[in-house]
């Protein structure tokens, strides 16, 4: 199709310039074209651009801050101001040299199939609006479960991320738990509904907190679990906790993979037990379910797969851009009650999947075209070679930057996540000394370019967090971050 060369700011363009020659370029493709050009000079800087920010919050609403215009700007000057005032404000997480928080990166495929998603602007609510965005989510979901070693018959929902994931399982395991005791959530609501308990490990991640309130449930409904020194939940810690709350339903959350130090909890016992006490169980595996897809790490989701619901990210460890997240339910029954909606303007096309029966929002982006590339590019080869080689970076970075005179290593996982501790060397250094001393690091290995880590306080103590789930991370990544924290501790 040829484009129009029709003028939709209404201002008169001049032509444009390029390679010297002056060409009547459309406006509408020329800043096409810039956006290209600046993202390939972006992905190439990432190997030698420093990772951290490099201006402040300051500096950037100054840059930023203006009144909204009232007159129209060309689409290539508006482009041009962008780039220029987020310039040195884009975190370098894209690149292989991030080892903070749990921030995955983007394949170049899954980055491409986003590309086009944008520029194909589906709206992926129903199949009649997008019947090649509703088939690619189906074979996404079948492709995910198998990868992940969930039940085929599971029903899913890709979303925005896994903060969604758990609200649209959490939502599901409502409906199930209280249509059992003959109560209608969908119609009357939580008012006088028998109250749900929500039990869960202490080393649950915030999102849970934020789903339970989301849903209408109270923070106060969570029960939070102590763990043992491995940072799983004994099933003697969660009978005694079900055999209190037995007088009403109950929902338990499993950790596959935390985010201090990777820890998997023992599912199939701890499943068996909630399962005879007729409880829920949900998964947060944001990153961790991805270890199923990995040979070598797989046991540690042995009996994962007979829990309810699971909640998983493709923006993380599967290395698509964000707005990814997965959610999978065992009770498509009560996952379809708990989000199904029908009405006489909406087209709802035989024996299609309509996304806005699974999930929670109605118009949406067609995310499954960036998922459904990266699985098909990587194949289950590839995915588990990315999996097994984050793995093994994490664990050199633990133990090299443990090994560090000044370093201690505190934890390293048999995933991607470990923690290390830097010591304050004055005879007289108390612990919080040490708390300090590993706050200053982290932000002097930032501040040097090389490396970006992340700090936690982990019982009780400040720690480095190491976490690894870029494709591009390497052995040089790995020795330059290594280095530059040597240097910052041989100065101390
Ligand atoms: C990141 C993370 C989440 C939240 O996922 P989002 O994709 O950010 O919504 C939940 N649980 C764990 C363990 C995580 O690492």
């Amino acid at each position: 199709m040829e484009l129009q060369q029709q003028d939709t700011t209404g201002v008169t363009q001049d032509p444009t310039t390029m390679n010297g020659e002056s060409i009547k370029t459309p406006a509408s493709t020329s800043v096409l074209q810039s956006a290209l050009k600046h993202a390939l000079q972006f992905l190439e800087g990432l190997a030698t651009e420093p990772v951290r920010p490099t201006v402040s919050i300051t500096d950037l609403r100054h840059s930023l801050t203006k009144p909204l215009p009232d007159h129209t700007t060309s689409a290539d000057e508006i482009l041009d101001q962008l780039i220029t005032n987020t310039k040195g404000g884009i975190m370098g997480n894209a690149g292989g040299r991030f080892f903070a928080w749990a921030i995955g990166g983007t394949l170049p495929v899954a980055l491409a199939a986003d590309w086009l998603t944008s520029t194909w602007n589906q709206n992926a609510a129903l199949s009649a609006c997008s019947p090649a965005a509703a088939v690619t989510e189906e074979v996404c979901g079948i492709w995910l479960k198998e990868l992940l070693g969930l039940p085929s018959t599971a029903s899913f929902a890709l979303v925005s991320g896994c903060q969604m994931a758990h609200t649209t399982c959490l939502a599901a395991a409502r409906n199930s738990l209280l249509s059992r005791y003959g109560w209608d959530h969908e119609l009357d609501g939580l008012g006088n509904a028998p109250r749900i308990r929500v039990l869960s490990s202490g080393e649950k991640h915030g999102s849970i907190d934020r789903s339970v309130r989301l849903l209408g449930m109270g923070i106060r409904c969570v029960v939070e679990l102590e763990v043992r020194e491995n940072g799983t939940l004994a099933p003697e810690t969660l009978h005694q906790a079900l055999e209190k709350y037995s007088n009403g339903p109950v929902i338990v959350v499993l950790q596959a993979g935390d985010l201090n130090i990777g820890a998997y909890d023992p599912f199939s016992e701890l499943i068996s037990l909630a399962h005879r006490w007729g409880a829920w169980v949900h998964i947060d595996g944001a990153f961790g379910l991805w270890a199923a897809a990995s040979p070598t790490h797989r046991h540690l989701l042995a009996g994962a797969e007979q829990a309810d619901s699971w909640a998983t990210d493709g923006h993380k460890w599967l290395n698509v851009p964000y707005d990814s997240g997965y959610a999978f339910i065992a009770h498509s029954e009560a996952h379809r009650n708990s989000m199904s909606y029908r009405a006489s303007y909406l087209t709802h096309q035989g024996d299609a999947r309509d996304q806005i029966d699974w999930n929670p929002e109605w118009s949406r982006r067609a995310r499954g075209f960036a998922t459904y590339a990266a699985l098909h590019h990587l194949g289950k080869a590839g995915i588990a070679d990315l999996i097994s080689r984050c793995c093994s970076y994490a664990q050199d970075l633990v133990v090299r930057i443990g090994g560090l005179n000044g370093a201690e290593m505190i934890w390293k996982s048999s995933v991607n996540q470990g923690l290390v501790r830097f010591i304050d060397q004055r005879a007289d250094a108390t612990l919080e000394d040490h708390d300090r001393w590993t706050d200053t690091v982290i932000l002097a290995v930032a501040e040097t370019g090389e490396a970006f880590f992340s700090g936690t306080t982990w019982r009780g103590q400040r720690c480095m967090r190491v976490s690894v789930l870029n494709w591009q991370t390497d052995e040089n990544d790995v020795s330059r971050a290594v280095s530059a924290i040597e240097r910052i501790l041989e100065r101390g």
